[in-house]
């Protein structure tokens, strides 16, 4: 009987034949095949009941397992609200970002090349360009993240000397990058002064020494102190830092473009506000507030920001043509404030008019409401959540989301519409799944549908 069984097990290739047209590479396809047959063979031999054995249906087992598995980075509906969420990617870039990402994939591009003198030219021309105009940059350094960024900028200007850091900025940012760690990695001194709540200008002066390569400023990004507090100003840092011929470096953490206090959210210091005031070095991040590519971006005076482009760690630390491409689209958007708001989609996330969440909201509940036999209570409610990255803290954005209560368990619900075909990535709050639609696009409404109607339908395992 067993064995009757075994011998009725197709044969790869009649599988291959029977699985009709895909997009996945023979090989990939054979793989899934063998690993369809090993678990039918082993049901067979252990008994186990075993459904269809026809080469259509274990074609279709394949196919099914790598839908589910793929082995490259899957795209994912973010219902968080959470716009700069690091484990989804952080921020989404533009249409124009990806167009240029994706002409930059696939063709030679003139990265490093002059066309007027077919010389070498170099790599952030064009972003110095765009920073000189946009916040007043005289120099610009782009690497792979703010974190080499800050890396580079103490290696280069205060290996083996002393940095005078405020002890309310010796922070730990999300993601291992702790201050003091990075400062000790760099090769520098970290002399701390002031205590965590009250630093003065005073202290900064006190603790000059011949010994001393610059002052750093670091934005406390993911916590705020309240109450009793002190530190001072970037432009009063950055005096004294220049009497005393040293250079001020600011790491503003998300490098923001605009005035955020347009839109009712906190005033943040922008880069050019931080150039103005005085600060020799600004650092920042490309995809946080910027809502560009991943890439730390080192910007300021020439004096200051060249030789980091010359020190040998900048090599290692060099971005890539694609890198290279998104960020200078994302940039040209920053010219006209106004398309940036709407082209940039951290901003347009960050901006959008609580009127638009609640219609939306409200739009994406009638959808799901439409799911046949759902058994759900669907309703829409106000919900808040955090800007994340580190950005923006102490600041919850009020927003609309809609809430599923399911006849199944919310855990459950949660994971199913997780390891959907479409991934939604929810969040459970007070026994109900809550779908945020701030960092959604309506265009994914239907994947979240989908996502729903399969989790209730229970065709996926728990
Ligand atoms: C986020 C952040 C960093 C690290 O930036 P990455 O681009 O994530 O490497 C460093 N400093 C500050 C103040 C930050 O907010």
């Amino acid at each position: 009987m067993r064995s009757d069984l075994l011998r009725q097990l197709p044969s790869v290739d009649r599988v291959l034949a029977a699985a009709g047209p895909h997009t996945y590479a023979r090989k990939e396809l054979v793989e899934a095949i063998r690993r369809v047959l090993d678990d039918l063979r082993r049901c067979i031999r252990s008994g186990e009941p075993v459904s269809s054995l026809d080469a259509g249906s274990v074609a279709r087992s394949a196919l099914e397992l790598l839908r589910g598995n793929p082995a490259g980075m899957r795209s994912v509906v973010n219902a968080t609200g959470v716009i700069l969420h690091t484990n989804l990617g952080r921020a989404r870039l533009s249409e124009a970002a990806c167009r240029a990402v994706s002409a930059a994939a696939r063709d030679y591009t003139d990265l490093e090349y002059d066309l007027e003198t077919g010389e070498r030219s170099a790599r952030h021309r064009r972003v110095r360009a765009l920073l000189a105009t946009l916040a007043g940059a005289e120099d610009v350094l782009v690497v792979n993240n703010n974190a080499a960024a800050v890396l580079l900028v103490l290696n280069t200007l205060a290996k083996g000397r002393e940095v005078i850091v405020s002890r309310g900025q010796l922070v730990e940012i999300g993601g291992g990058f702790r201050l003091p760690a990075v400062m000790e990695s760099s090769g520098c001194r970290l002399v701390e002064v002031g205590t965590t709540n009250r630093t003065y200008l005073s202290d900064y002066e006190a603790a000059v020494t011949s010994q001393t390569a610059l002052f750093l400023r670091v934005h406390p990004s993911n916590f705020v102190i309240s109450g009793y507090h002190h530190e001072p100003d970037g432009r009063e840092l950055a005096a004294l830092a220049a009497r005393h011929g040293l250079p001020l470096v600011e790491d503003l953490g998300s490098g923001v473009m605009v005035d955020l206090s347009h839109w009712g959210l906190p005033a943040e210091r922008s880069v050019s506000a931080a150039l103005e005031a005085g600060a020799g070095v600004v650092t920042f991040s490309g995809d946080k507030l910027l809502g560009g590519p991943q890439a730390g971006i080192i910007c300021g005076l020439r004096h200051w920001v060249e030789p980091a482009g010359t020190n040998p760690l900048a090599r290692a630390l060099r971005v890539d043509k694609l890198t290279v491409a998104a960020l200078e689209a994302t940039l040209r958007l920053y010219y006209d404030p106004v398309e940036a708001r709407t082209a940039i989609p951290t901003l347009a996330a960050l901006s959008v008019p609580p009127a638009q969440l609640l219609a939306r909201a409200r739009r994406l509940a009638r959808r799901l409401a439409r799911i046949p036999g759902h058994g759900c209570t669907i309703t829409v409610a106000e919900a808040r959540a955090p800007v994340g990255g580190g950005s923006l803290p102490g600041t919850e954005l009020l927003g609309s989301v809609v809430r599923v209560e399911s006849p199944i368990p919310v855990q459950v619900l949660e994971s199913r519409m997780r390891r959907a075909p479409f991934p939604v990535i929810g969040r459970v709050e007070g026994g109900a799944l809550l779908l945020d639609v701030r960092t959604m696009a309506d265009a994914e409404f239907s994947h979240v549908e989908h996502a729903l109607a399969a989790a209730l339908g229970g065709r996926e395992e728990t």
